[in-house]
């Protein structure tokens, strides 16, 4: 487990190496022909920071010779945001006093209308971790609900038992995706103070049992803004190599979401500017061609933009952050707001102009 891996480091000493990296150990990064986690820690050091236009072109070619001209869209269906966990940063935390919904199976086929309208095949099923009422059963429904409309189901829901994501495989869900928010043992604690997810143990496993079970793709992150990004990104692609190696038949990918503003919640503590964002993308791409790496609507406009050919291989477009956003309850609470808020349609104009090619289905049942 990757517990065994993890218990062997110490946040303060990770902490100090990345501060003291050089402009040397930078270049000994960027020159080298494989490059392992030392070379990552320099990458992501404040060291690296001037040079952050050659990061740019390299993880621009690499990305290029690995992935072609392309990006994937998909787009987030969330089904409740009914929670049992306090998570001081989110919109659905337990106290806050919103307006509680999860959707019927009615309600989901007319979401899925709505995205099917919208040209999408690949969805991300979200909800709240509310174990009585969204829990592997409702999953299930929701899959055989869903399965004969689209292409690529994806989940990012509490995490599960190895034989709950089995089940979830077998009836056709194609990766699952869970963020361990922070690596900081102590400071998650205050972050997740109350239910379930306040067991940072169970949380840190969830990777091992989506991988023992088998799942063709293992979505992590961490929630940039929570604690020293640096740091927290460092754990994260320790957190990669072991799965890599561990589940080596299994896809991965990394996604970048910075804290957003959200109903009753506080700000940052860490604010992550977007050179730093571009940083730390550019440094997951030179350290490991073969990851997915995906950008949300959480992102503004210009920013996305600007990472379409530089590296991310995926994108949401025209997102919803709340239950039945797409067509059964346009007004209910988003778990955060958006800030590209362009259409499925237009951002795919947008990747066609800078000559690269939206994909909207990559995965075809018949191979499930
Ligand atoms: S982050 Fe997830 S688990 Fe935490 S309150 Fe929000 S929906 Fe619930």
């Amino acid at each position: 487990m990757f517990k065994d891996i993890f218990e062997k480091y110490d946040w303060d000493e990770v902490q100090k190496k990345i501060y003291q990296s050089t402009s040397a150990d930078v270049e000994n990064a960027l020159s080298a022909n494989k490059r392992d986690l030392n070379d990552f820690i320099a990458m992501i050091s404040p060291a690296a920071a001037p040079y952050l236009e050659q990061m740019a072109m390299m993880s621009k070619e690499l990305t290029q010779k690995r992935f072609g001209k392309t990006i994937q869209m998909y787009a987030p269906m969330y089904l409740s945001n009914e929670c049992q966990n306090i998570c001081t940063y989110c919109g659905f935390s337990l106290e806050n006093k919103i307006k509680r919904k999860t959707l019927s199976d009615s309600e989901i086929l007319l979401e899925a209308k709505a995205l099917k309208t919208a040209g999408f095949d690949h969805i991300l099923l979200v909800t709240g971790e509310a174990n009585s009422t969204v829990d592997s059963y409702y999953f299930l429904n929701a899959v055989k609900i869903l399965k004969p409309h689209f292409a690529n189901i994806s989940l990012e829901v509490q995490p599960l038992n190895t034989d709950e994501y089995l089940k979830l495989h077998l009836a056709g869900i194609h990766s699952v995706l869970v963020y361990q928010e922070t690596y900081h043992r102590k400071i998650y604690k205050e972050y997740h103070p109350k239910g379930k997810k306040s067991n940072f143990d169970f949380r840190l496993d969830t990777p091992d049992r989506i991988g023992e079970a088998g799942i063709h793709k293992l979505g992590v992150g961490v929630l940039l803004g929570l604690e020293d990004w640096r740091t927290d990104s460092f754990f994260n692609a320790l957190h990669l190599e072991y799965l890599q190696k561990t589940y080596w038949q299994t896809q991965f990918s990394v996604s970048f979401p910075r804290l957003r503003p959200a109903e009753g919640i506080m700000e940052p503590k860490f604010v992550m500017s977007d050179r730093e964002l571009a940083q730390l993308i550019f440094a997951y791409r030179l350290w490991n061609q073969d990851l997915e790496l995906s950008l949300s609507t959480r992102e503004n406009e210009k920013f996305r933009d600007n990472m379409i050919s530089l590296g991310i291989t995926t994108m949401s477009a025209g997102s919803k952050t709340n239950p039945g956003g797409y067509a059964v309850d346009i007004e209910s609470l988003e778990q955060f707001e958006t800030s590209d808020e362009r259409s499925a349609i237009e951002i795919a104009a947008v990747i066609a102009n800078v000559g690269y090619q939206p994909i909207w289905k990559n995965w075809d049942k018949i191979y499930s």
